[in-house]
Parts: structure tokens; C-alpha cells; sequence
């Protein structure tokens, strides 16, 4: 390298320019170039043509065509001492840095650059302190040299002796900038540092940044290393494992394949099906064991191997049969088995099961799921029941996709892969009960499954493939109908079951409940005995309910009393049961009826109402007070009821005159109240009772304590029909009343009372309130 004194350097007139991509050359350093960009071209031809010598300034960004303002204003004289002219027309130049130099103007753009520039003089103060930080940087840099890989960017000999001789500050900032491979912009910053000092400061900074950069990759490989190794050696066990399971003959891998396989060809699956699940397998069988994905494929293969694609019972359908087993099973319910019956005629004449789907309503503990089981029973299939009770969410039918985690099939696909047979008697128990949210509306996903015209595919989320659902026999059932989705209804033909009165409960309990409980603790009949009397008892005084369930609960838990005793050995012989020993088995009374009033009163009537556990006999009382017409109500009264009362009221009030009552009495405040609040009530079938009760109120004539009534009114005074006949007509009978009177249309539900009622009772079909009065008032006429 030449001795100049550089800060005695002074470029005179115009200089030839070559704009730099991506790279800055600094004074004293010597770097290789290629020039390729025609414009270049031309200044290097100048240069070569004079005393070589050419101003290279970096530009800010990497456009082949560069307009002067995308130059940076500092830049760097440089002597070509080489040049290589290569066949494609560039040249390779190799130039040695001079000097810093500001642009002070491009004098020449076309047909290459030229410009005017002005020295940068070397402006640092020789110093301890500069001779100080001149060394600890080049002891930094000659760690970072250590550490790093990565190749030198300059040509430089031999760097590190360079480094060692050289005591120019800005010589050293210049030669340790071009090999710390820094970006464009801090190298061009370093360049325009002018102060020795301040670069050098600069310098520092980047190496300390350089350092730590390369630490920490450092650590990342070391640790990739690290996991690396473990895995490797975990893969190498693995596989040494398998080879030695070969040797030995439990290649277990390669069976579990060959056994899913095979699983796959005896399930019986439709084709499609079946191709379905072998490329799955064969998806597994790719699948490294470290996948996640593993597991879930695995349970979604068993789940197509084990589900009963062509499985079925070997029905029949004989009715004869079928009506012996329901009759064995179960007492009463004529009308029930009757209609079923029928719908099994017809399925069999069709061969199919076609058209509606049974329901049966009505409420709890009244046989329904275990009618279901004898129809199963009674066609030789197997019996499957789920619950919708409280089921929001579509996929709870229909099954979660895979994608999901945790995913499942739905309930349908999960009962039928529980019984193992595709044609069971499905039970959908409380059909009334499924909700509907964000979460996509079960009902759709239901009737989808229970439309004999598709459900020969239905489609599982979970699955993916079609399930034929078209053998299985579907019976929902519901305890009441206002709550099921309307769409659903309609495909439903309902069967009713009404409830028990206390005679068929105590038939119930005698011939079925009791010798099922006394098999269930391995007791003889013979050794307990219990009074129809005590039976009676439990009935009324310890069950409130229109089916039988708690009934049985309670001879289950006098029954597992004694057993205890008995394995005690504190009792012997014949066991009693009497109505007095009831109360050391259950207790004190639970249940006290509602009793008929004791007396005739003005403003007090007997209503009857509905409830899902059986009738109910209500009291319904109307008092007044000075005020200001005001009507209150109290007794927790829905709002269907607390509009009848309303409706009730105004209809007293336009017929106030004819009633012979004050035409100004609803000025007064009205009370109106139903007592057991802690039983919801509802509905507009108290409508007559309230109506009565206000008349009563305001003519002062009092209502008959023997008749009870139920019935809607309208504000014209017609009674309109009601629900729930019999439950209401078997409470009534329970409080001992003697009279009920009922809406006109509603004789027609007579026939389902049971005769011994009928004989107690006196009914009263009405249509008009006038009609009411005349039997509900004490003195005939208000
Ligand atoms: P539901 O499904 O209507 O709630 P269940 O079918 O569970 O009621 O009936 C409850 C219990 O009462 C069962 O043990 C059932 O066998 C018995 N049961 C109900 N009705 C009758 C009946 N008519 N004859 C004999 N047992 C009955």
C-alpha cells in the first residue's frame, strides 16, 4: 500500500463516480468489485483513461438505475489497481480506498456520473485515551475473530498483525468496520462518523452486539444438539426394540396393523365404508409413533371397527306374542298396549319401519321406559335408551368433528355401538327437555335420525361415513308436549300415559313392584306381608306422584329394612306390614292432600290443576279491601294464570248488573290468592274457579265446599276445553270431593276414568258460566 499523507490529498476539478450495491469502501482497505451496470462502465473506462482514480459512494437503495438522490452525500476515493474484463462484458476491479470524501456536487449524470468532492480530514486528537479505547477495541475484535465462522469480507492479508501495528484511530475504525459484517446503514454510519473517537465508540458497540449474537446461537445449537441427541437415542432404542420383538416373535406394531385390518374386513361395512377406514389404517400405519395424531386415529379406527355396520337381532314380529309380553309386564294401560300393538301390525304388514315415530307422554314413573323394554323384548331386539334431558348442543346427536379434542360420536352412534346391534329399540327419553342455542339446534340433527326416508345415511360429524339407522326402532318419550320443537311434533305419533289412580297403584305395587323387589333382595314372597291397607297408605301419605317410581322406592326401602334385619337375625317368621308400622320404616307423613274445605264459604273455591307429577286439588281464595281497584295476586302464579284472573274480573265486571252485584265493586282492592306457593302453577284452566271465586265474593253467597271445577273462561263467559283430564279427575276423587264440573267438550275424556271413579263423582259439563253458578253457588242462582 502506498504512503500518502492523506490529510494533504486534494482532488482537483471532477472525479468519475460508481454508485455501490449493499457494500461501502473505506479508506486503506482494499476490496474486490464487479461492474456491471453500463453507467459504471463508462465511469471505470474514464477512470482507466486518466490517473485511475474513481469516487464510489453506496447507494440507498439496490435499483440498477440510480438518480443522484439516491446517492449518499460521504463517500470514497479509490485507486483501481486491478482489473479483470470478463467474457460477459463486466469487469471484476479490485480498489484500494483512499480517502473520505463529501460530494459537493454530481456534476455529470449522462452517460455516467461525475462529480466535485472535497476531503474529509482526519480530525482526531492523538490521546491516552484515544490510544486506550484504539486498544480494548481491537482486543474485542480479536475475540469476536476467535469466536466467529464466518469468512473475513476483506482481502486483507493478515489481519490480526495489521491490527497489532497499526496506531491510526481511524485506520483501525476503517479496517475493523469492512470485516465485522455490518448492514448498509452502520457501515455508512461509521463512514460519516468523522471523529476517530466517536466511531471508535460506535465500533465497540457493534462487536459487543456481534458477541452476543453469536452467544446466544450459540446456545440454541448447543441446545438443538442436546434434544437432537436424545431423540436419536430414543429412535435407536426404538428401533432395537422392534428388531428384537421381531427376533422373538412379537412384532407387536405389525400385528396391531394386521389385527385392525382384519377387523376391517369382518365388520361388515358398506364398501365405501370400509375403503374409508383402510386408508385411514393405512394413514396410522405411515404415522411415526411421536405424532400426536396417533392416539385419535386409533380410537376413530376402533370406533368404525366395533360399530354394528350389519349386526341385527333376528326380529320378528308376532302380535299375539308381543300383546302376551306387554300384558305380563305391565298392568292396566289398555289403551297403550293397544296402540301399540296396532303400530306393530303395521310395521309388519309393511315390512319396514316406516312413518311416524312413537312418543309416549306423560309423567314420570309411569311406565314408559319400561313398556319400551317389553317391546323390545317382545320383538327379540335389543334395547338402547338415551337421554336428551337438557341437551343444547347439535353435537351432542350428531358427534364433534375429528379436528376437535376429545372428539366423539354422538349419542344415537353411541347407544347403537352399546348395544352392538343395528336394529335395537332406541328410547330417547325426555324428547321435551332438549334446548336450543349457538351451538346448533339438536331437534334438526334429530329428526334427521328419526326420518325413516333418510335416515339410512345418517351422517355422524364423527364418523364422516354414513350410518344406516333405518332398522332401528326409535320411541321417544316426553312428560309433557308444550316443549317439544313443533317440527319434531309432527313427526311423533304420541301415545298417552295418563297416570295411575290409587287402585291401579296398589294393583301395580302388588303384582309387579313388590314381588320385583323382594326377587332383587333374594327374598321369598312369603315372608313379608303387606296390607292393601298399609300399601294405601305409602300411596297417599307417602308418594306424591302420578306414576309409580317413588312408590316403588319407598317398598324398596321398608323391603331393605327388613333384609337387614333378617341377615341380622333380629326377625323371624312372617313379617306384617300394617299401616301403623309404616311410620317406623318411612317415617313421619310426607304428603298431606288437599283435603276438601270443611265448610261452605263466600269467596273460596276448589280449582283442580295439572302438574307434571299428576293432579292437583287448589284452593282458590278472593278477598276485598277499601282501596283504589287495585288487583293483587299472590301464590307464585305464571303468567297464563294471572291473565285468567284478569280475564275472570272483567268478565264479572260487564255482567256486574245482572249478577246483582255493585256496578262500582272493582273499585275496591281485590286480592286474589292461591295457597302452597312453593308449587308453580299455571295455565288458563283455573279460569272458572277464579271467576267463581269473585262473583262468590262480591254476591256473598257462598261456594259449595263438595264441587271442585276446572275449565278456561273467556270475557263472554264461555268455558272453554281443558288438558289433563284424568290426573285432575283422580285428585278430586282423592279429597274426597263429590262434585266436578268440567267444559262441555271435554265429556269425551269420561271414558278414560276408570269405573270405581266414575261411581264416586257427579260431573257437570258446562258452557256457560251461568251454567257454573247454578251448581257451584249454594244458593243455585247468584
Ligand atoms: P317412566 O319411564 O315413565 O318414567 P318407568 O318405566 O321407569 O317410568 O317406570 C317406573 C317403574 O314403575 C318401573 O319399575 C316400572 O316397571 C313400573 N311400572 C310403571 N307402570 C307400570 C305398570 N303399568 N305395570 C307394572 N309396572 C309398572
Amino acid at each position: 500500500m502506498s504512503e500518502i499523507n492523506y490529510n494533504n490529498l486534494i482532488f482537483k476539478g471532477e472525479l468519475p463516480l460508481i454508485p455501490l450495491k449493499n457494500v461501502v469502501l473505506f479508506p486503506r482497505v482494499a476490496i474486490p468489485l464487479l461492474v456491471q451496470r453500463s453507467k459504471s462502465m463508462g465511469s471505470l473506462d474514464y477512470a482507466l483513461s486518466q490517473d485511475r482514480l474513481v469516487v464510489f459512494v453506496a447507494q440507498k437503495n439496490i435499483y440498477d438505475d440510480v438518480d443522484q438522490k439516491d446517492l449518499f452525500r460521504v463517500g470514497t476515493v479509490g485507486r483501481i489497481f486491478e482489473i479483470h474484463r470478463l467474457p460477459d462484458g463486466t469487469s471484476k476491479i479490485d480498489v484500494e480506498g483512499i480517502a473520505r470524501v463529501k460530494i459537493k456536487e454530481i456534476s455529470q449524470i449522462d452517460p455516467f456520473f461525475k462529480a466535485k468532492v472535497e476531503l474529509v480530514k482526519s480530525q482526531t486528537a492523538e490521546s491516552i485515551e484515544t490510544e486506550a479505547l484504539v486498544r480494548a477495541t481491537v482486543n474485542e475484535f480479536k475475540r469476536l475473530l476467535e469466536v466467529r465462522t464466518i469468512p473475513l469480507a476483506s482481502a486483507f492479508p493478515d489481519l490480526i498483525n495489521a491490527l497489532d501495528q497499526i496506531k491510526d484511530a481511524q485506520q483501525i475504525v476503517d479496517l475493523i468496520a469492512i470485516n465485522l459484517n455490518l448492514e448498509l446503514s452502520d457501515q455508512q454510519d461509521i463512514l460519516e462518523t468523522f471523529d476517530a473517537v466517536d466511531a471508535l465508540k460506535k465500533i465497540n458497540f457493534f462487536i459487543s452486539r456481534e458477541l452476543e449474537i453469536i452467544e446466544a446461537e450459540k446456545k440454541v445449537v448447543r441446545e438443538t444438539r442436546k434434544q437432537l441427541g436424545k431423540m436419536q437415542k430414543e429412535m435407536f432404542l426404538r428401533e432395537q426394540m422392534k428388531s428384537i420383538e421381531k427376533e422373538l416373535g412379537l412384532d407387536s406394531e405389525k400385528s396391531e396393523i394386521e389385527t385392525l385390518q382384519a377387523k376391517i374386513k369382518a365388520a361388515g361395512m358398506p364398501k365405501d365404508t370400509e375403503a374409508k377406514a383402510l386408508k385411514e389404517l393405512s394413514r396410522f400405519e405411515k404415522m411415526s409413533s411421536f405424532s400426536p395424531e396417533v392416539s385419535y386415529l386409533r380410537t376413530y379406527l376402533d370406533w368404525l371397527v366395533e360399530l354394528p355396520w350389519s349386526k341385527k337381532s333376528t326380529s320378528k314380529i308376532d302380535l299375539r306374542e308381543a300383546e302376551k309380553i306387554l300384558n305380563d309386564d305391565h298392568y292396566g294401560l289398555k289403551k297403550v298396549k293397544e296402540r301399540i300393538v296396532e303400530y306393530l301390525a303395521v310395521q309388519k304388514q309393511v315390512g319396514k319401519i316406516k312413518g311416524p315415530i312413537l312418543c309416549f307422554v306423560g309423567p314420570p314413573g309411569t311406565g314408559k321406559t319400561s313398556i319400551g323394554r317389553s317391546i323390545a323384548r317382545a320383538l327379540g331386539r335389543k334395547f338402547a335408551r338415551v337421554s336428551l334431558g337438557g341437551l343444547r348442543d347439535e353435537a351432542e346427536i350428531r358427534g364433534h368433528r375429528r379436528t376437535y379434542v376429545g372428539a366423539l360420536p354422538g349419542r344415537i352412534v353411541q347407544g347403537i355401538h352399546q348395544v352392538g346391534t343395528r336394529n335395537p329399540v332406541f328410547m330417547l327419553d325426555e324428547i321435551d327437555k332438549i334446548g336450543m342455542d349457538f351451538r346448533g339446534d339438536p331437534s334438526a340433527a334429530l329428526l334427521e335420525a328419526l326420518d325413516t326416508e333418510q335416515n339410512f345415511a345418517f351422517s355422524d360429524h364423527y364418523l364422516e361415513v354414513p350410518f344406516d339407522l333405518s332398522d332401528t326402532l326409535f320411541i321417544a318419550t316426553a312428560n309433557m308436549l308444550d316443549t317439544i320443537p313443533p317440527a319434531l311434533r309432527d313427526r311423533l305419533e304420541l301415545i298417552e300415559f295418563p297416570g295411575y289412580t290409587e287402585t291401579e297403584k296398589l294393583h301395580i305395587a302388588k303384582k309387579y313392584l313388590l314381588p320385583k323387589i323382594f326377587k332383587e333382595h333374594g327374598l321369598k314372597e312369603k315372608t313379608i306381608k303387606f296390607y292393601d291397607l298399609a300399601v294405601a297408605d305409602i300411596i297417599r301419605k307417602h308418594t306424591r306422584e302420578a306414576g309409580v317410581r317413588d312408590l316403588e322406592r319407598q317398598l324398596a326401602t321398608i323391603i331393605r329394612k327388613i333384609t337387614r334385619k333378617i341377615v341380622e337375625k333380629k326377625t323371624r317368621g312372617i313379617i306384617a306390614i300394617l299401616p301403623e308400622s309404616i311410620h317406623s320404616y318411612l317415617g313421619a307423613v310426607k304428603y298431606s292432600h288437599q283435603e276438601a274445605e270443611k265448610t261452605d264459604e263466600i269467596g273460596v273455591t276448589t280449582g283442580l290443576a295439572w302438574t307434571p307429577v299428576g293432579g292437583e286439588v287448589l284452593s282458590i281464595e278472593a278477598s276485598k279491601m277499601p282501596g283504589r281497584g287495585k288487583l293483587l295476586l299472590t301464590g307464585h302464579l305464571g303468567e297464563v294464570m294471572r291473565e285468567s284472573v284478569h280475564a275472570a274480573l272483567s268478565y264479572t265486571r260487564s255482567k256486574a248488573a245482572k249478577l246483582g252485584i255493585k256496578e262500582d265493586f272493582y273499585k275496591e282492592d281485590i286480592h286474589v290468592h292461591v295457597p302452597s306457593g312453593a308449587i308453580p302453577k299455571d295455565g288458563p284452566s283455573a279460569g272458572i274457579a277464579m271467576a267463581i271465586a269473585i262473583i262468590s265474593l262480591f254476591t256473598k253467597n257462598p261456594v259449595r265446599k263438595d264441587v271442585c271445577m276446572t275449565g278456561e273462561v273467556t270475557l263472554r263467559g264461555k268455558i272453554l276445553e281443558i288438558g289433563g283430564v284424568k290426573e285432575k279427575i283422580l285428585a278430586a276423587h282423592r279429597a274426597g270431593l263429590k262434585t266436578v264440573i268440567l267444559p262441555f267438550d271435554n265429556k269425551k275424556d269420561l271414558d278414560d276414568i276408570p269405573a270405581e271413579i266414575r261411581r264416586d263423582l257427579k260431573f257437570r259439563f258446562v258452557r256457560d258460566i251461568d251454567e257454573v253458578l247454578k251448581v257451584a253457588l249454594k244458593n243455585g242462582k247468584a
